[in-house]
């Protein structure tokens, strides 16, 4: 019987942990993740009006654990150090679970998504608390409380140098505050301004369509510059140019937790060998899935899910277990572009890129549907049910 240790109770850490669960009885496995509930990520942007309700994106553990009786092991705690030469891993207690400790491993999944990093800003350490983008759940209310209030000034959104998790959540962002100002009626005294770090909007494949919505709404599109400092009520872009907010939404550029960097298993995300072998380029014991792992793709859910599958093949494969998983980089996405109409009935555009074919085969409808984002819902309801349901 071995020990697969899973860092991270998400998309890539529970993905991995039922593939490898339902493929074999020949392992035990072992999830240590910080929270005692996950939140999805797709539809957080339509808490902002007020279109998706955090009760439906949120799931606890207790179901899965139920359905896998003692194979499977769910901790809570954080992760603060791997010691490959041990072949251990070591968390910090949380407030629900006071306990901190150890579990070894004879495999290690590593997949805790990513670190929101602004520690390379001037002034981020002062003035955090006046960020606020669709990331966070505290934070989102935060943006959502500001959007619904603010009466004049600009309204800042900002993307960071790629990669970042989810490419296209900052003009999904810019598109639904246009929306809820709209709707107020109040989008005529209030500037709307897309920052980007990125020489267009992100991704690339819908670049075309975003830009020109924003023309389109009257949105001020910056392109190729950095945020280098953040005061009280103004932000420095990397050309000295000073713009004033009177609301910030701000993403800090990724990376993974630093515990890997001290591990030596890579800088800003975990080495591995390619897409298809997630084994670390030191270890052949520990593997890395999702947006933690250094893959040439977008950091997404699809992408995600898909690496989980891989790393749970390379697990089964040295164990000599049984048919792998068929499994392939492709996915398909939908980006909510708000409305320009000001209904908080958002539409969305359907896009996808298949990593089958070099170079990369695009897809997209240019038409904005609402049954878009219903789509998008459905998708997202039935990743919950599958990963944390039975
Ligand atoms: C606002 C937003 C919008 C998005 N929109 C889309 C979209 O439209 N389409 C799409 O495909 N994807 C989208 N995504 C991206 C998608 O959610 C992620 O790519 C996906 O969740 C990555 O899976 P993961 O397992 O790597 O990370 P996660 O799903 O984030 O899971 C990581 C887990 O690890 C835990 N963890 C973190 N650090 C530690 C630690 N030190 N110790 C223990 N546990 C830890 C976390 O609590 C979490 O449970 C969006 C994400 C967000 C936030």
């Amino acid at each position: 019987m071995k020990q697969v240790t899973i860092i991270g109770g998400g998309i890539a850490g529970i993905g991995a942990a039922r593939a490898l669960l339902d493929k074999t009885n020949n392992v035990k496995v072992t999830v240590i993740t910080k929270d005692t509930f996950y939140l999805a990520g797709p539809s957080r942007p339509l808490l902002l009006t007020g279109e998706q309700k955090y009760e439906r994106i949120i799931r606890g553990y207790e179901l899965l654990r139920e359905k896998y009786k003692d194979r499977l092991d769910i901790r809570f705690g954080l992760v603060d150090k791997i010691d490959p030469a041990e072949r251990k891993v070591s968390y910090k207690e949380t407030p629900t679970k006071p306990e901190e400790g150890e579990i070894g491993y004879d495999y290690l999944i590593i997949a805790p998504g990513v670190v929101y990093d602004g520690s390379n800003i001037e002034g981020y350490k002062k003035h955090w608390h006046k960020i606020a983008n669709v990331y966070d759940p505290g934070r989102i209310d935060t943006l959502r409380h500001r959007i619904w209030s603010v009466k004049e000034g600009n309204v800042i959104v900002y993307a960071p140098p790629m990669p970042y998790r989810c490419a296209p959540a900052p003009s999904e962002t810019t598109m639904l505050l246009h929306t809820v100002l709209k709707h107020r009626g109040v989008r005529n005294k209030v500037n709307v301004i897309h920052v980007d770090a990125n020489d267009k909007p992100q991704p690339p494949v819908i670049a075309d369509i975003v830009k020109t919505i924003f023309e389109e709404n009257g949105i001020e599109l910056i392109t190729n510059r950095q945020i280098t400092e953040i005061g009280e009520d103004y932000i420095v872009l990397d050309n000295g140019e000073k713009l004033g907010y009177a609301v910030l939404s701000l993403l800090e550029p990724n990376r993974a937790p630093s515990f890997i960097k001290e591990a030596g298993l890579g800088d800003k995300w975990v080495e591995v060998r390619s897409p298809q072998n997630l084994k670390t380029i030191r270890y052949d014991d520990i593997l890395a899935a999702g947006d933690a792992a250094k893959l040439p793709f977008p950091k997404n859910q699809e992408i995600a899910y898909e690496s989980s599958l891989y790393a749970a093949n390379n697990i089964l494969e040295d164990l000599g277990e049984g048919e792998p998983y068929s499994v392939q980089y492709a996915f398909l996405g939908w980006a909510y572009l708000g409305n320009p109409e000001g209904r908080l009935e958002t539409l969305s555009l359907k896009f996808g890129l298949n990593f089958t074919t070099k170079p990369p085969k695009p897809t997209k409808d240019p038409e904005l549907r609402q049954e878009y984002t219903k789509a998008k819902d459905q998708w997202e309801q039935a990743y919950l049910k599958n990963l944390f349901e039975y």
